[in-house]
């Protein structure tokens, strides 16, 4: 049987994530200090776990409703109240996914029909594209800049915006870049497009880590845009809880039906124990998120540190746990930069172009790693980078 030829054509033409590609070549390598997962490498808080293993002793091992425990929606309706002074309804506007993963794949399956344009901010984590293609809408990047923080601007929005344009997808704060959007921000996206049919898919996932006295601003806050927006998030990164597969996605009743429609038939219900868990988190869990919130900012002040002292001018990120320090001043592209940063000095960061096209000249470094183990990987760029101007200069002699 030939697999390749039954393969669906626009999932045979997918392209692996850029992230994935580069751990194949880091796996074949030994001692490799890595600063490329972007995963918490916190343990999930005890109570936390505890919940979880109660759930268990209990006998939770069921399916819940497809909704996911009515308890579960309840408190995530209350955390949004509380947080963000925004009213949603656990019984029907809200649905407990695999993932924030499960709720983005449901929402562009839902709502995309052939030739529909959806925007999405680049540079950008790497699944909105194949979920574009899959659904046969056409992915339209908008680029982000260092000048403007990488934040979307209403200018750059605006020239992209046409009769086709369907979804808005906001990450932020964001994956790759750690920019973040505030207030002002993101009423001038809403003056944009309220006089338009564009759905913003509001990727929050990042939203507990927000730095420098900032706090996270959900687009659902803005007057008028509650009711064309779609809030993706989950528990992975605010509660350590990559494993349990945890998230969510918060909408207007008609599609979050719709998308529960798809979720029973693929999924049935989210994993029953990790939403026990869930429970505890949003009930308990915040100390534990202002810890690991604290314990990234130094890291990050760490790591800003490190790479401008380096001379890699690096832009201090307002949030999520990554950074993009500007690696053009080394003369090589991001791909070189980080082929031979691991193979002369066995240390990983990804590629900016693993984000779309205007990542070139940049790198994403995360800072989910301990303090000892960011300064032996910082003192190893710092000699790839001495390394790099002494052969620069022997070739300019
Ligand atoms: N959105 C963004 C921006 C992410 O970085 C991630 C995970 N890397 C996700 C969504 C999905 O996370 P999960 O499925 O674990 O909730």
């Amino acid at each position: 049987m030939d697999f390749t030829n039954a393969l669906n054509t626009k999932i045979r033409d997918v392209k692996p994530s850029g992230i994935r590609r580069f751990f194949d070549i880091v796996e074949e390598i030994e001692d490799v200090v890595s600063l490329g997962i972007g995963e918490p490498d916190f343990q999930t808080p005890e109570n936390i776990r505890r919940a979880g293993i109660k759930a268990l002793e209990e006998g939770h091992t069921k399916y819940t409703s497809n909704l996911g425990l009515t308890v579960l929606r309840n408190e995530i309706a209350n955390y949004y109240k509380r947080n963000f002074n925004v009213d949603y309804k656990g019984k029907n506007e809200i649905l407990i996914t695999v993932g924030g993963s499960e709720a983005l794949d449901l929402c562009f399956r839902v709502l995309l029909e052939p030739g529909d344009e959806v925007l999405v901010c680049e540079p950008s984590y790497v699944c909105y594209s194949p979920l574009t293609c899959v659904s046969d809408g056409v992915y339209v990047p908008i680029v982000t800049k260092e000048e403007d923080k990488f934040r979307l601007t209403p200018e750059a929005l605006r020239k992209v915006i046409t009769p086709k344009s369907k979804l808005l997808v906001l990450t932020y704060p964001n994956n790759p870049t750690g920019g973040i959007m505030e207030r002002e921000d993101l009423e001038a996206i809403a003056e944009v497009i309220r006089d338009t049919n564009i759905i913003v898919v509001s990727d929050e996932i990042y939203g507990e880590f927000t730095y420098g006295g900032k706090k996270h601003v959900s687009m659902a806050e803005i007057p008028g845009m509650k009711e064309r927006t779609v809030i993706v998030s989950g528990f992975s990164k605010a509660y350590a809880m990559t494993g349990w597969r945890l998230g969510y996605a918060l909408g207007p009743e008609v599609l979050i039906a719709a998308m529960t429609k798809m979720h029973q038939h693929a999924i049935m219900s989210a994993p029953t124990v990790a939403q026990y868990a869930a429970i505890e988190a949003l009930r308990n869990g915040a100390p534990d998120v202002d810890k690991m919130r604290r314990a990234y900012d130094n890291r990050r002040r760490l790591i800003v540190d490190g790479f401008n002292s380096m001379g890699l001018s690096t832009f201090e990120p307002e949030g999520a746990f990554y950074c993009f320090p500007c690696i053009k001043s080394t003369g090589l592209s991001s791909d070189e930069f980080c082929q031979k940063l691991l193979k002369e000095k066995n240390v990983a960061v990804i590629p900016g172009t693993a984000f779309g096209n205007c990542g070139e000249g940049y790198v994403r470094v995360s800072y989910c790693y301990s303090t000892e183990h960011i300064k032996t990987a910082l003192k190893r760029i710092d000699e790839f980078v001495e390394d790099l101007k002494i052969e620069g200069k022997k070739c300019a002699s």
